[in-house]
């Protein structure tokens, strides 16, 4: 077993779906049921990390990337399910237990990948994520030892 998958092993909370931008809790989705998808064919050409579940529905995989917010599926959606204004998307934080700098050695990967600076470190080590954070999802697949983990 690598050293990734090994610390992933004490990742317990990471993953879980997450739901567009540009939606809230009690978005009606049933008009994605039958649509094309434009809205994932937009995302395809920004970071790819909108994908549709087999029903149809759109939802953010932070396996494969991160959202920017750069609204291109908003833009595409011909049926007005993604409208709303733009809220955290998820709940974001890092596993200690699996996270090299909480265990001494130097890591910035997540810092460095953050666009909102909600990685804040205590000295060179020790990082936390603030108030600032979007839930964007982009430190996620930035750190080398899948020690940030998020619910939607
Ligand atoms: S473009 Fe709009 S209606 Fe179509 S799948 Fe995406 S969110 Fe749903
Ligand atoms: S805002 Fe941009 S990056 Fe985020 S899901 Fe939509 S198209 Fe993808
Ligand atoms: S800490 Fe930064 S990169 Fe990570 S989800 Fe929050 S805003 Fe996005």
């Amino acid at each position: 077993m690598d050293r990734r998958a090994f610390l992933s092993r004490f990742t317990g909370g990471r993953g879980g779906r997450v739901r567009p931008p540009y939606t809230h809790p009690g978005t009606d989705f049933s008009a994605c049921l039958g649509c094309a998808g434009p809205c994932v064919d937009a995302c395809a050409n920004e970071t790819g990390v909108l994908l549709r579940d087999a029903k149809g529905v759109p939802l953010l995989d932070f396996a494969r990337a991160g959202c920017t917010f750069c609204a291109a599926c908003l833009e595409a959606c011909p049926e007005g399910v993604l409208a709303a204004g733009r809220e955290p998307l998820a709940r974001v934080w890092i596993e200690e237990a699996a996270c090299m700098a909480h265990q001494g050695v130097v890591c910035v990967a997540c810092k460095q990948a953050c666009p909102e600076d909600a990685v804040v470190f205590e000295g060179m080590l020790y990082p936390r994520i603030n108030e600032a954070c979007t839930g964007c999802g982009l430190c996620v697949s930035a750190c080398p030892v899948e020690a940030v983990a998020w619910s939607g």
